[in-house]
């Protein structure tokens, strides 16, 4: 599971603190010396770490936490909290477009879980909020990419556009809305192309599309297990694009939890959903509080 190595070694370091009727400044010393190893060690963002720190130093050793029942307790609701904070405070909501349909741009680099994430979240915006989905076959370059999308379409009994690999995706991106207004489809999720490696033509086309159709988001899909090269990517994607959200994928393997703790640190954007395997019912709204309680037990 995602987090476990951070999650150990946080609640050892958390364990010593726990039961203190007092708290030196020592105490405290020592264990955001801990808590920075063991977050430095999850792969999380260098500079997010020493601002993280300096955060829950500063909170930690004031006056509040000396003179509190169970200091030790309290200390461990800062680093609790200042987590929670980190990825993102409160639970970030789905927009919804004034007028129907509400368009959502998905992007990502090959690999990432991009068109598995379109079909996840057709899915649940269907069975959540009660939605009816269209989803948009962008990704020309891949024949096979379509493929796979119709057949998440079909699994989930959903429509799919697409018009084949000929046709230039802002085309069928435009041609998808229009399609949903006609079919009273209430959400378009376009499923973008993909690369190895982000360049400048892919750039363009993503540009493109999104000044074409004014999508209500952007999500970005980042696989958790590539640590700070998901840090590195969603940086380029939001420069680029300005996206306003991120879905991180592969969160049931065992990242070690980095990128989950820095990105939005790093891009101020909202980490919204959270993929927790392969299958299409798992992909979960992204609770930082809960995700925090679970690295902190
Ligand atoms: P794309 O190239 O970005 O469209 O990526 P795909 O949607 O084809 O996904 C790539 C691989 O990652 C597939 O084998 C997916 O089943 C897998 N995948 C996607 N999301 C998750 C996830 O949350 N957990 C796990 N374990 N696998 C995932």
């Amino acid at each position: 599971m995602a987090f476990e190595g951070l999650a150990d070694r946080l609640q050892s370091t958390i364990k010593k603190i726990t039961g203190k009727g007092k708290v030196s400044e020592q105490d405290v010393k020592e264990m955001t010396r801990e808590v920075r190893l063991a977050l430095l060690e999850a792969d999380v963002n260098f500079k997010v770490v020493k601002d993280l720190i300096k955060r829950i130093k500063e909170r930690a050793v004031g006056q509040e936490v000396m003179e509190s029942l169970t200091p030790g307790q309290q200390v461990i609701k800062v680093v609790k909290e200042e987590l929670t904070e980190l990825m993102g405070g409160e639970q970030s909501k789905i927009a919804v477009a004034d007028r129907s349909p509400t368009v959502i741009m998905m992007v990502g680099l090959q690999g990432a879980g991009k068109t598995t994430t379109t079909g996840k979240l057709a899915n649940l915006l269907r069975k959540k909020h009660n939605r009816s989905p269209l989803l948009a076959a962008c990704d020309v370059y891949r024949p096979a990419a379509i493929q796979q999308l119709e057949t998440l379409g079909t699994q989930l009994n959903m429509p799919v556009f697409s018009m084949g690999t000929e046709a230039n995706p802002v085309d069928i991106a435009t041609k998808a809305i229009e399609k949903a207004k006609e079919e009273h489809n209430d959400y378009v999720i376009i499923d973008t192309a993909g690369r190895l490696h982000i360049d400048n033509e892919l750039m363009d086309e993503l540009q493109n599309i999104k000044s074409s159709v004014k999508p209500d988001e952007i999500f970005l899909v980042v696989d958790s297990m590539t640590g700070q090269d998901a840090v590195n990517v969603a940086e380029s994607f939001n420069e680029q694009l300005d996206i306003t959200g991120v879905v991180l994928t592969k969160l049931d393997g065992d990242t070690r939890g980095g990128a989950a703790l820095s990105i939005k640190a790093v891009t101020d954007k909202p980490i919204k959903f959270a993929g927790m395997g392969e299958k299409l019912d798992q992909l979960e709204a992204f609770h930082p509080e809960r995700m925090a309680s679970r690295i902190l037990g």
